[in-house]
Protein backbone atom coordinates (compact mmCIF):
# COMPACT_ATOMS: atom_id res chain seq x y z
CA UNK A 1 0.00 0.00 0.00
CA UNK A 2 1.15 3.83 -0.69
CA UNK A 3 2.73 5.11 2.50
CA UNK A 4 0.63 8.49 3.50
CA UNK A 5 3.28 10.83 4.95
CA UNK A 6 1.52 13.20 8.12
CA UNK A 7 3.43 16.13 7.71
CA UNK A 8 6.42 15.14 5.79
CA UNK A 9 6.99 12.33 8.53
CA UNK A 10 7.26 8.98 7.07
CA UNK A 11 5.00 6.62 9.84
CA UNK A 12 2.17 4.13 9.57
CA UNK A 13 -0.52 6.31 9.68
CA UNK A 14 -3.29 5.23 7.38
CA UNK A 15 -3.13 1.79 6.94
CA UNK A 16 -5.69 -0.12 6.25
CA UNK A 17 -6.31 -2.77 5.00
CA UNK A 18 -3.85 -3.56 8.36
CA UNK A 19 -2.82 -7.00 9.91
CA UNK A 20 -3.83 -5.08 13.59
CA UNK A 21 -1.00 -7.17 15.03
CA UNK A 22 0.08 -3.89 17.05
CA UNK A 23 3.33 -3.91 16.62
CA UNK A 24 4.12 -0.74 15.33
CA UNK A 25 2.46 0.63 18.39
CA UNK A 26 4.65 -1.81 20.51
CA UNK A 27 7.87 -0.28 19.15
CA UNK A 28 7.04 3.39 19.22
CA UNK A 29 9.92 4.62 20.49
CA UNK A 30 7.44 8.22 21.23
CA UNK A 31 4.25 6.29 22.73
CA UNK A 32 2.48 8.08 19.53
CA UNK A 33 1.04 5.42 18.12
CA UNK A 34 -2.16 3.66 19.63
CA UNK A 35 -4.60 1.04 17.87
CA UNK A 36 -8.26 2.10 17.23
CA UNK A 37 -11.06 0.39 15.03
CA UNK A 38 -10.95 1.20 11.63
CA UNK A 39 -14.27 1.54 9.82
CA UNK A 40 -14.66 -2.20 9.02
CA UNK A 41 -13.94 -2.81 12.77
CA UNK A 42 -10.13 -4.11 12.89
CA UNK A 43 -7.17 -2.43 14.55
CA UNK A 44 -5.36 -0.06 12.56
CA UNK A 45 -2.59 2.30 13.72
CA UNK A 46 -3.40 5.94 14.86
CA UNK A 47 -0.60 8.18 14.56
CA UNK A 48 -0.38 11.38 16.74
CA UNK A 49 1.32 13.55 13.92
CA UNK A 50 2.39 16.21 16.45
CA UNK A 51 4.20 13.87 18.57
CA UNK A 52 5.63 11.87 15.79
CA UNK A 53 9.19 12.68 14.95
CA UNK A 54 9.20 10.83 11.51
CA UNK A 55 11.87 7.91 12.55
CA UNK A 56 9.70 5.43 10.48
CA UNK A 57 10.70 2.34 12.65
CA UNK A 58 6.91 1.58 12.94
CA UNK A 59 7.16 1.65 8.79
CA UNK A 60 10.17 -0.93 8.61
CA UNK A 61 8.56 -3.12 11.44
CA UNK A 62 5.28 -3.22 9.50
CA UNK A 63 4.07 -6.55 7.37
CA UNK A 64 2.20 -4.18 5.45
CA UNK A 65 4.99 -1.79 3.97
CA UNK A 66 7.65 -4.26 4.62
CA UNK A 67 5.93 -7.67 3.33
CA UNK A 68 7.65 -10.99 4.94
CA UNK A 69 9.45 -12.90 1.74
CA UNK A 70 9.15 -16.51 2.66
CA UNK A 71 12.65 -16.98 3.69
CA UNK A 72 12.49 -14.37 6.38
CA UNK A 73 10.02 -16.99 7.88
CA UNK A 74 10.76 -20.35 9.42
CA UNK A 75 10.06 -23.36 8.09
CA UNK A 76 8.55 -26.27 9.15
CA UNK A 77 11.28 -28.23 10.97
CA UNK A 78 8.46 -31.86 12.10
CA UNK A 79 5.33 -32.01 10.22
CA UNK A 80 3.35 -32.71 13.32
CA UNK A 81 2.34 -34.83 15.75
CA UNK A 82 -0.72 -35.39 17.62
CA UNK A 83 -0.94 -34.66 21.13
CA UNK A 84 -3.29 -34.20 23.61
CA UNK A 85 -3.18 -32.60 27.52
CA UNK A 86 -3.04 -35.76 29.82
CA UNK A 87 -5.01 -33.80 32.60
CA UNK A 88 -8.21 -34.06 32.13
CA UNK A 89 -9.51 -31.16 33.43
CA UNK A 90 -6.90 -28.55 31.61
CA UNK A 91 -7.97 -30.58 28.33
CA UNK A 92 -11.86 -30.19 28.59
CA UNK A 93 -11.33 -26.06 29.05
CA UNK A 94 -8.58 -26.22 25.60
CA UNK A 95 -10.00 -25.66 22.40
CA UNK A 96 -8.33 -28.46 21.53
CA UNK A 97 -5.58 -30.98 22.22
CA UNK A 98 -4.46 -28.41 25.09
CA UNK A 99 -0.83 -28.20 23.70
CA UNK A 100 -1.10 -24.51 24.60
CA UNK A 101 -1.45 -25.70 27.90
CA UNK A 102 1.13 -28.15 27.83
CA UNK A 103 3.87 -25.54 26.78
CA UNK A 104 2.70 -23.13 29.55
CA UNK A 105 3.33 -26.22 32.30
CA UNK A 106 6.64 -26.91 30.63
CA UNK A 107 7.83 -23.50 30.79
CA UNK A 108 6.12 -22.56 34.26
CA UNK A 109 9.32 -23.85 36.16
CA UNK A 110 12.06 -21.89 33.82
CA UNK A 111 10.86 -18.32 34.77
CA UNK A 112 8.77 -17.56 32.20
CA UNK A 113 5.45 -15.50 32.00
CA UNK A 114 2.78 -16.03 29.60
CA UNK A 115 1.10 -13.40 27.11
CA UNK A 116 -2.47 -14.54 25.98
CA UNK A 117 -5.75 -13.52 25.35
CA UNK A 118 -8.97 -13.17 27.42
CA UNK A 119 -12.08 -12.15 26.66
CA UNK A 120 -12.59 -8.91 28.28
CA UNK A 121 -16.62 -8.13 28.41
CA UNK A 122 -16.11 -4.72 29.94
CA UNK A 123 -14.64 -3.39 26.48
CA UNK A 124 -16.51 -6.49 24.94
CA UNK A 125 -13.42 -7.32 23.00
CA UNK A 126 -10.57 -10.12 23.13
CA UNK A 127 -7.15 -8.69 24.43
CA UNK A 128 -3.82 -9.92 24.73
CA UNK A 129 -2.69 -9.94 28.71
CA UNK A 130 0.29 -10.97 30.99
CA UNK A 131 0.28 -13.34 33.73
CA UNK A 132 2.72 -14.46 35.94
CA UNK A 133 1.68 -17.98 36.62
CA UNK A 134 -0.30 -20.65 34.78
CA UNK A 135 -3.58 -20.20 37.20
CA UNK A 136 -3.52 -16.58 36.04
CA UNK A 137 -3.34 -17.49 32.82
CA UNK A 138 -6.36 -20.02 33.00
CA UNK A 139 -8.80 -17.10 30.60
CA UNK A 140 -6.39 -17.24 28.42
CA UNK A 141 -7.76 -21.24 27.38
CA UNK A 142 -10.53 -21.17 24.63
CA UNK A 143 -10.32 -19.94 21.26
CA UNK A 144 -11.91 -16.25 20.91
CA UNK A 145 -13.43 -16.25 17.46
CA UNK A 146 -12.77 -12.18 17.42
CA UNK A 147 -9.73 -9.68 16.59
CA UNK A 148 -7.47 -9.28 20.05
CA UNK A 149 -5.98 -6.28 20.80
CA UNK A 150 -2.25 -6.97 21.35
CA UNK A 151 -1.25 -3.58 22.58
CA UNK A 152 -0.25 -2.48 25.67
CA UNK A 153 0.63 -6.18 26.44
CA UNK A 154 3.30 -6.46 23.86
CA UNK A 155 4.51 -2.66 24.50
CA UNK A 156 5.27 -3.85 28.67
CA UNK A 157 7.26 -7.12 27.31
CA UNK A 158 8.97 -5.17 25.56
CA UNK A 159 9.97 -2.86 28.15
CA UNK A 160 10.96 -5.30 30.67
CA UNK A 161 13.70 -7.89 31.06
CA UNK A 162 11.39 -11.13 31.58
CA UNK A 163 10.98 -14.46 29.66
CA UNK A 164 7.83 -14.78 28.15
CA UNK A 165 5.53 -17.30 26.02
CA UNK A 166 3.64 -15.59 23.96
CA UNK A 167 0.63 -17.35 22.00
CA UNK A 168 -1.42 -15.15 19.09
CA UNK A 169 -2.12 -15.09 15.06
CA UNK A 170 0.46 -16.14 12.76
CA UNK A 171 0.22 -12.51 11.49
CA UNK A 172 0.89 -11.04 15.15
CA UNK A 173 3.50 -13.66 16.16
CA UNK A 174 5.28 -13.08 12.63
CA UNK A 175 5.37 -9.11 13.22
CA UNK A 176 6.23 -10.01 17.34
CA UNK A 177 9.19 -11.97 16.26
CA UNK A 178 10.37 -8.88 13.43
CA UNK A 179 10.55 -6.82 16.33
CA UNK A 180 12.46 -8.82 19.09
CA UNK A 181 14.72 -9.68 16.01
CA UNK A 182 15.69 -6.31 15.74
CA UNK A 183 16.06 -5.42 19.21
CA UNK A 184 18.25 -8.18 19.73
CA UNK A 185 15.81 -10.00 22.41
CA UNK A 186 14.99 -13.17 20.53
CA UNK A 187 16.56 -15.38 23.33
CA UNK A 188 14.23 -13.79 26.22
CA UNK A 189 10.78 -15.39 24.12
CA UNK A 190 9.16 -18.56 23.16
CA UNK A 191 6.75 -17.64 20.45
CA UNK A 192 3.51 -19.97 19.41
CA UNK A 193 0.93 -19.61 16.50
CA UNK A 194 -1.77 -21.48 15.42
CA UNK A 195 -3.34 -22.11 12.61
CA UNK A 196 -5.71 -19.56 12.04
CA UNK A 197 -8.88 -19.27 9.82
CA UNK A 198 -8.81 -15.46 10.21
CA UNK A 199 -10.50 -13.17 12.37
CA UNK A 200 -13.96 -11.38 12.43
CA UNK A 201 -14.58 -8.01 12.60
CA UNK A 202 -15.62 -6.27 15.64
CA UNK A 203 -18.50 -5.28 14.22
CA UNK A 204 -19.70 -8.25 13.67
CA UNK A 205 -19.38 -9.58 17.37
CA UNK A 206 -20.63 -6.30 18.61
CA UNK A 207 -23.64 -6.16 16.54
CA UNK A 208 -24.29 -10.21 17.28
CA UNK A 209 -24.31 -9.27 21.07
CA UNK A 210 -26.00 -6.29 21.07
CA UNK A 211 -29.08 -8.86 18.91
CA UNK A 212 -28.06 -12.10 21.68
CA UNK A 213 -27.99 -9.93 24.89
CA UNK A 214 -31.53 -8.05 24.15
CA UNK A 215 -32.44 -5.76 27.15
CA UNK A 216 -29.46 -7.31 29.36
CA UNK A 217 -25.90 -4.94 30.04
CA UNK A 218 -23.40 -5.98 27.03
CA UNK A 219 -20.68 -5.33 29.68
CA UNK A 220 -22.08 -8.01 32.33
CA UNK A 221 -22.01 -10.91 29.61
CA UNK A 222 -18.66 -13.49 29.55
CA UNK A 223 -18.79 -15.20 26.11
CA UNK A 224 -17.20 -18.85 24.99
CA UNK A 225 -16.61 -19.63 21.49
CA UNK A 226 -15.52 -23.22 21.91
CA UNK A 227 -16.96 -25.70 24.49
CA UNK A 228 -16.69 -29.46 24.65
CA UNK A 229 -20.67 -30.16 26.35
CA UNK A 230 -21.55 -32.29 23.32
CA UNK A 231 -17.38 -32.94 22.82
CA UNK A 232 -14.85 -32.08 20.48
CA UNK A 233 -16.04 -32.69 17.43
CA UNK A 234 -19.06 -30.49 17.89
CA UNK A 235 -17.28 -28.18 19.65
CA UNK A 236 -17.66 -25.10 17.47
CA UNK A 237 -20.67 -24.06 20.39
CA UNK A 238 -20.89 -19.70 21.33
CA UNK A 239 -22.28 -19.45 24.66
CA UNK A 240 -23.02 -16.09 26.49
CA UNK A 241 -23.33 -16.03 30.37
CA UNK A 242 -24.66 -13.43 33.12
CA UNK A 243 -23.61 -13.78 36.42
CA UNK A 244 -22.34 -17.39 35.70
CA UNK A 245 -26.00 -18.05 34.43
CA UNK A 246 -26.31 -18.96 30.53
CA UNK A 247 -28.47 -17.41 28.81
CA UNK A 248 -27.65 -18.43 24.83
CA UNK A 249 -26.04 -21.45 23.12
CA UNK A 250 -25.83 -22.21 19.77
CA UNK A 251 -24.07 -24.80 17.80
CA UNK A 252 -21.85 -24.06 14.71
CA UNK A 253 -22.72 -27.86 13.50
CA UNK A 254 -26.75 -26.14 13.81
CA UNK A 255 -26.29 -23.22 12.21
CA UNK A 256 -25.60 -20.55 15.02
CA UNK A 257 -25.05 -17.34 12.75
CA UNK A 258 -22.22 -15.76 14.79
CA UNK A 259 -20.13 -18.60 13.93
CA UNK A 260 -21.63 -19.64 10.55
CA UNK A 261 -19.78 -16.00 9.53
CA UNK A 262 -16.86 -16.95 11.21
CA UNK A 263 -16.52 -20.17 9.62
CA UNK A 264 -17.89 -19.25 6.29
CA UNK A 265 -15.69 -15.95 6.58
CA UNK A 266 -18.57 -13.25 5.94
CA UNK A 267 -16.66 -10.27 7.96
CA UNK A 268 -12.72 -11.22 7.99
CA UNK A 269 -10.01 -8.98 8.12
CA UNK A 270 -9.14 -8.44 4.55
CA UNK A 271 -5.58 -9.47 5.15
CA UNK A 272 -6.94 -12.87 6.02
CA UNK A 273 -7.69 -13.63 2.40
CA UNK A 274 -4.13 -13.12 1.53
CA UNK A 275 -2.29 -14.36 4.52
CA UNK A 276 1.19 -15.25 3.97
CA UNK A 277 1.69 -17.10 7.14
CA UNK A 278 -0.27 -20.02 6.32
CA UNK A 279 1.45 -23.42 5.79
CA UNK A 280 5.14 -24.37 5.57
CA UNK A 281 6.34 -20.77 7.08
CA UNK A 282 5.77 -19.27 10.26
CA UNK A 283 7.03 -16.99 12.75
CA UNK A 284 6.37 -19.00 15.76
CA UNK A 285 8.94 -21.37 17.35
CA UNK A 286 5.66 -23.52 17.43
CA UNK A 287 2.87 -24.34 15.45
CA UNK A 288 -0.29 -26.11 17.13
CA UNK A 289 -4.37 -26.51 15.54
CA UNK A 290 -7.00 -29.08 15.55
CA UNK A 291 -6.13 -32.40 14.32
CA UNK A 292 -8.98 -33.71 12.63
CA UNK A 293 -7.76 -36.67 11.10
CA UNK A 294 -9.38 -39.83 10.71
CA UNK A 295 -7.60 -41.37 13.46
CA UNK A 296 -9.62 -39.33 16.01
CA UNK A 297 -13.17 -39.44 14.41
CA UNK A 298 -14.38 -40.90 17.85
CA UNK A 299 -12.11 -39.04 19.95
CA UNK A 300 -14.44 -36.36 21.66
CA UNK A 301 -12.18 -35.00 24.26
CA UNK A 302 -9.30 -33.46 21.80
CA UNK A 303 -6.49 -33.48 19.82
CA UNK A 304 -3.94 -30.96 19.02
CA UNK A 305 -1.12 -30.92 16.05
CA UNK A 306 1.83 -29.41 16.63
CA UNK A 307 4.97 -28.96 14.61
CA UNK A 308 8.19 -27.45 15.28
CA UNK A 309 9.50 -24.55 13.07
CA UNK A 310 12.69 -23.85 14.80
CA UNK A 311 15.17 -25.92 17.08
CA UNK A 312 14.19 -23.66 20.56
CA UNK A 313 10.68 -24.65 19.29
CA UNK A 314 11.56 -28.51 19.20
CA UNK A 315 13.31 -28.26 22.44
CA UNK A 316 10.53 -27.11 24.20
CA UNK A 317 8.07 -29.20 22.41
CA UNK A 318 10.26 -31.85 23.85
CA UNK A 319 9.61 -30.66 27.38
CA UNK A 320 6.14 -30.34 26.61
CA UNK A 321 4.81 -33.63 25.07
CA UNK A 322 5.70 -35.16 28.66
CA UNK A 323 2.60 -33.34 29.79
CA UNK A 324 0.92 -35.28 26.89
CA UNK A 325 -0.59 -38.25 25.35
CA UNK A 326 1.41 -38.27 22.11
CA UNK A 327 1.37 -40.20 18.40
CA UNK A 328 3.44 -40.00 15.21
CA UNK A 329 1.29 -38.70 12.20
CA UNK A 330 1.82 -41.14 9.53
CA UNK A 331 2.90 -39.19 5.64
CA UNK A 332 -0.54 -39.81 4.83
CA UNK A 333 -2.10 -38.04 7.87
CA UNK A 334 0.44 -34.82 7.38
CA UNK A 335 -0.97 -34.49 3.83
CA UNK A 336 -4.52 -34.70 5.24
CA UNK A 337 -4.20 -32.15 7.78
CA UNK A 338 -2.32 -30.02 5.70
CA UNK A 339 -4.66 -29.70 3.04
CA UNK A 340 -7.49 -29.63 5.40
CA UNK A 341 -5.50 -26.28 6.91
CA UNK A 342 -6.75 -22.96 6.60
CA UNK A 343 -5.10 -21.34 3.14
CA UNK A 344 -5.64 -18.06 1.38
CA UNK A 345 -9.10 -17.17 -0.97
CA UNK A 346 -10.36 -14.68 -2.58
CA UNK A 347 -12.39 -12.35 -0.23
CA UNK A 348 -15.90 -13.36 0.29
CA UNK A 349 -18.71 -12.74 -2.20
CA UNK A 350 -20.77 -9.71 -0.62
CA UNK A 351 -18.19 -9.06 2.31
CA UNK A 352 -18.15 -5.70 2.27
CA UNK A 353 -22.21 -4.80 2.19
CA UNK A 354 -21.89 -7.61 4.87
CA UNK A 355 -19.74 -5.40 7.31
CA UNK A 356 -21.79 -2.12 6.15
CA UNK A 357 -24.80 -3.61 7.00
CA UNK A 358 -23.72 -4.21 10.56
CA UNK A 359 -23.43 -0.74 11.55
CA UNK A 360 -27.20 -0.35 10.77
CA UNK A 361 -30.04 -0.20 13.68
CA UNK A 362 -30.67 -3.91 14.04
CA UNK A 363 -27.77 -4.38 11.99
CA UNK A 364 -26.98 -8.02 12.99
CA UNK A 365 -30.28 -9.58 11.62
CA UNK A 366 -29.98 -6.94 8.61
CA UNK A 367 -26.64 -8.27 7.59
CA UNK A 368 -27.35 -12.00 8.19
CA UNK A 369 -30.62 -12.02 6.24
CA UNK A 370 -29.15 -9.90 2.87
CA UNK A 371 -26.01 -12.94 3.43
CA UNK A 372 -28.80 -15.65 3.31
CA UNK A 373 -30.22 -14.49 0.19
CA UNK A 374 -27.00 -13.98 -1.17
CA UNK A 375 -26.26 -17.77 -0.85
CA UNK A 376 -29.46 -18.38 -1.88
CA UNK A 377 -29.12 -16.69 -5.26
CA UNK A 378 -25.61 -18.30 -5.81
CA UNK A 379 -27.08 -21.65 -5.47
CA UNK A 380 -29.89 -21.02 -8.19
CA UNK A 381 -27.63 -19.44 -10.71
CA UNK A 382 -25.13 -22.27 -10.45
CA UNK A 383 -27.93 -25.04 -11.12
C1 LIG B 1 -9.39 -16.72 15.41
C2 LIG B 1 -8.93 -18.15 15.48
C3 LIG B 1 -8.98 -18.94 14.33
C4 LIG B 1 -8.54 -20.29 14.39
N1 LIG B 1 -8.60 -21.07 13.27
C5 LIG B 1 -8.18 -22.35 13.31
C6 LIG B 1 -8.24 -23.20 12.15
O1 LIG B 1 -8.73 -22.79 11.09
N2 LIG B 1 -7.75 -24.47 12.24
C7 LIG B 1 -7.22 -24.96 13.40
O2 LIG B 1 -6.78 -26.13 13.45
N3 LIG B 1 -7.14 -24.19 14.51
C8 LIG B 1 -7.62 -22.90 14.49
N4 LIG B 1 -7.53 -22.11 15.61
C9 LIG B 1 -6.80 -22.62 16.79
C10 LIG B 1 -7.58 -23.56 17.67
O3 LIG B 1 -8.93 -23.12 17.79
C11 LIG B 1 -6.97 -23.64 19.06
O4 LIG B 1 -6.88 -22.35 19.61
C12 LIG B 1 -5.57 -24.17 19.04
O5 LIG B 1 -5.59 -25.45 18.48
C13 LIG B 1 -5.00 -24.22 20.45
O6 LIG B 1 -5.75 -25.11 21.17
P1 LIG B 1 -5.33 -25.53 22.64
O7 LIG B 1 -6.35 -26.53 23.10
O8 LIG B 1 -3.91 -25.92 22.66
O9 LIG B 1 -5.36 -24.12 23.34
P2 LIG B 1 -6.22 -23.38 24.41
O10 LIG B 1 -5.76 -23.82 25.77
O11 LIG B 1 -7.68 -23.42 24.13
O12 LIG B 1 -5.66 -21.90 24.19
C14 LIG B 1 -5.94 -21.13 23.07
C15 LIG B 1 -4.81 -20.13 22.91
O13 LIG B 1 -5.14 -19.28 21.82
C16 LIG B 1 -4.93 -17.93 22.19
N5 LIG B 1 -6.02 -17.17 21.58
C17 LIG B 1 -7.34 -17.34 21.79
N6 LIG B 1 -8.03 -16.47 21.05
C18 LIG B 1 -7.15 -15.72 20.37
C19 LIG B 1 -7.26 -14.63 19.46
N7 LIG B 1 -8.44 -14.14 19.07
N8 LIG B 1 -6.13 -14.10 18.95
C20 LIG B 1 -4.92 -14.56 19.33
N9 LIG B 1 -4.74 -15.60 20.18
C21 LIG B 1 -5.85 -16.17 20.70
C22 LIG B 1 -5.00 -17.86 23.70
O14 LIG B 1 -4.09 -16.92 24.19
C23 LIG B 1 -4.60 -19.26 24.12
O15 LIG B 1 -3.26 -19.31 24.51
C24 LIG B 1 -8.02 -20.80 15.61
C25 LIG B 1 -8.00 -19.99 16.75
C26 LIG B 1 -8.45 -18.67 16.69
C27 LIG B 1 -8.39 -17.84 17.94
Amino acid sequence: MAREKVDGKESVAGTDPCYGCGVCAAACPKRCIEMALSPEGFWVPRVDAAACVGCGQCVRLCPIHMPFAREALHKRMFRGEAAWLKDADSLRASSSGGAVGAIVAALAGEGYGFCGVRYVPERQRAEHFLAETPEAFAPARGSKYIQSLTVPAFRDILAGDGKWLVVGTPCQIAAFRRLIQTRGVEERFVLVDFACHGVPSQKLWTAFLRRAAKERDPRRVEASWRGKRRGWQDGYVLSLTEDGAPFYTGYASENEPYLRHFLRRTAQNLTCFACPFVGTHSGADIRVGDFWGERYRANDAGVSRVAAFTERGAAVWAQAAAFCGTEPLTPEEVAEAEAKEPHAEPPTWGRRTFIRLLSLPGGFRLAHGWSLVGCALRRLVRR
